[in-house]
């Protein structure tokens, strides 16, 4: 059994793309620039931006934090959206999610450039990646493919079970892993809540990727021997015995799980780290194509 160490692979990549960015520097082209605007105190939303601007700092990019009050207006964010679009100094930008109520999602990701939007979350970068043209791919799907391919794990011809249809991970990580494409080539299942005796379909796959955000629900029971798990979901789950409060836990039932895998991501330190990795990967992309 392997454990897929995300942590390591998103590490891997970080140090890649700090031998690029110095690369650039030693041509006379400018550092990356990663944009983040953050609405409101969430505490999961501040940790997730706070890694994500430390990353920057470690791979050489540069990067600009625009922390807004809970008690903006949807106008205001648009505004602030629309200076990044016009900003030449900024390559790529994200909108934390979720914002505050109030605000419009859809409309908020749909004024974002498509070219700067290297979440992958608007709708033109969707499709493209739908199409298999190239685009920005969201960065938790994106870090999934990264780390089955940097571990060799065969996806052509397997049977896939996806649980949770999210369109930042459940959908495009199906599309992506249906594709003709070097990581892609398997059938896919898409399971969610309206999925009827879900045992019985997860039992035969061969890989099941879980974004559904209930811990331990994928039982050992409903695995076979031999299976491959990528476990996407983070959940705090509040404890006294810990510091902070609470434990991030998975979807799956880990210590059950584990003995019946042939490969699994822990949580935390499988999938979280390469989100970051592959969202440095996009911003880098944004910034090459601006050359
Ligand atoms: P979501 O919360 O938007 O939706 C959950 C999905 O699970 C839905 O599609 C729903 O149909 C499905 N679902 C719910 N109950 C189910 C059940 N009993 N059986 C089958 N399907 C069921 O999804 P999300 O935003 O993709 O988040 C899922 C989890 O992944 C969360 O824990 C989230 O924190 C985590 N996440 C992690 C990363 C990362 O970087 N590792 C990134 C994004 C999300």
């Amino acid at each position: 059994m392997k454990i897929l160490d995300g942590k390591k692979i998103s590490q891997d990549i970080k140090d890649e793309l700090k031998i690029l960015v110095s690369n650039r520097l030693k041509k006379g082209l400018k550092k990356p620039h990663l944009a983040a605007i953050i609405v409101g105190n969430d505490g999961a939303s501040l940790t997730y931006v706070g890694s994500k601007v430390k990353a920057c700092d470690y791979v050489g990019y540069d990067s600009t934090l625009i922390k807004l009050e809970e008690s903006i207006t949807e106008k205001f964010l648009l505004e602030k959206i629309n200076n990044l679009n016009n900003n030449p100094h900024i390559d790529g930008f994200i909108v934390q999610l979720p914002l505050p109520r109030g605000i419009d999602e859809q409309k908020i990701l749909l004024a974002i450039d498509p070219y700067k939007d290297v979440d992958g979350f608007h709708p033109t970068n969707f499709g493209r990646m739908s199409l298999e043209m190239e685009s920005f791919v969201p960065a938790t799907p994106y870090g999934i493919i990264e780390l089955l391919d940097r571990y060799e794990i065969e996806t052509s011809g397997k049977d896939c079970v996806v649980i949770g249809r999210s369109n930042i991970v459940g959908r495009p990580i199906s599309i992506l892993l249906s594709q003709k494409s070097k990581k892609g080539n398997a059938t896919v299942t898409l399971a969610h809540s309206k999925t009827k005796n879900l045992k019985s379909i997860t039992k035969n796959a061969d890989i099941i990727i879980s974004a559904l955000g209930i811990p331990g629900f994928l039982k050992s029971d409903m695995v076979k021997k031999g299976v491959v798990i990528i476990d996407v979901g983070i959940t705090r789950v509040p404890t006294q015995s810990s510091p902070k409060g609470y434990i991030i836990k998975g979807d799956v039932d880990y210590q059950n799980v584990l003995e019946k895998s042939s490969a699994i991501t822990p949580v935390p330190g499988g999938v979280g780290p390469m989100t970051i990795s592959m969202l440095l990967k996009n911003t880098f992309l944004a910034c090459q194509r601006k050359d």
